[in-house]
């Protein structure tokens, strides 16, 4: 398999600093709603900020990759004596729950690294945190051909999953012929 060099952003986090202002989420979430920043529903927004007020925990979690299937496994954490639920801190778009998926469309959420045109010099909730909670890098690593996998793809994945794909096919025909 031949490899490619691919830049990885990265986005470090620091949760000991959170304060759970939620900024992050607000930002994220106004980016992208269509138009830009035209309403703001952190349903919407690829960060999601874990809380457990009384005990001041606040843990700022990421939208990760779409899964059509449930895992098979469950995690349990205690942190300052307080137990979180299974899937808490798991960054997957799955069935198991409603967290990061888009509240109309139900279609998967992912952080896109707030992909603009012109680019953002800095994914915006790492702008927006003033308490230096979240901290960008980038770097270059080798990763297999196949591994560049693009948000369409996994948006139709989703759909196809979840309507099959002749349903998906007829919709996309009609669709085309409204112009
Ligand atoms: S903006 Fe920073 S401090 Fe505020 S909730 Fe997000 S990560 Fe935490
Ligand atoms: S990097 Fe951009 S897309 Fe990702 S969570 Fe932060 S604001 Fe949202």
């Amino acid at each position: 398999m031949s490899k490619i060099k691919k830049k990885v952003k990265t986005i470090k986090i620091d949760a000991d600093k959170c304060n759970g202002c939620r900024a992050c989420e607000i930002v994220c979430a106004g980016f992208h709603s269509t138009p830009k920043y035209d309403i703001i529903n952190p349903a919407r927004s690829r960060i999601q900020v874990i809380t457990h007020r009384l005990k001041n925990i606040w843990l700022p979690v990421f939208a990760g990759e779409y899964t059509p299937a449930e895992c098979m496994g469950r995690d349990i954490y205690v942190i300052d004596g307080k137990e979180y639920e299974e899937c808490a801190f798991c960054r997957a778009t799955c069935p198991s729950r409603d967290l990061f998926k888009e509240p109309d469309s139900h279609l998967p959420l992912r952080c896109d690294m707030c992909e603009d045109d012109p680019p953002q010099e800095k994914p915006l909730c790492v702008q927006v945190c003033l308490n230096d909670v979240l901290i960008y890098e980038e770097r270059e690593v080798e990763v297999g051909e196949e591994e560049s996998v693009d948000l369409a793809e996994v948006g139709l994945r989703s759909l196809i999953d979840k309507h099959g794909f002749d349903t998906l096919v007829d919709t996309m025909v009609r669709i085309a012929e409204k112009g």
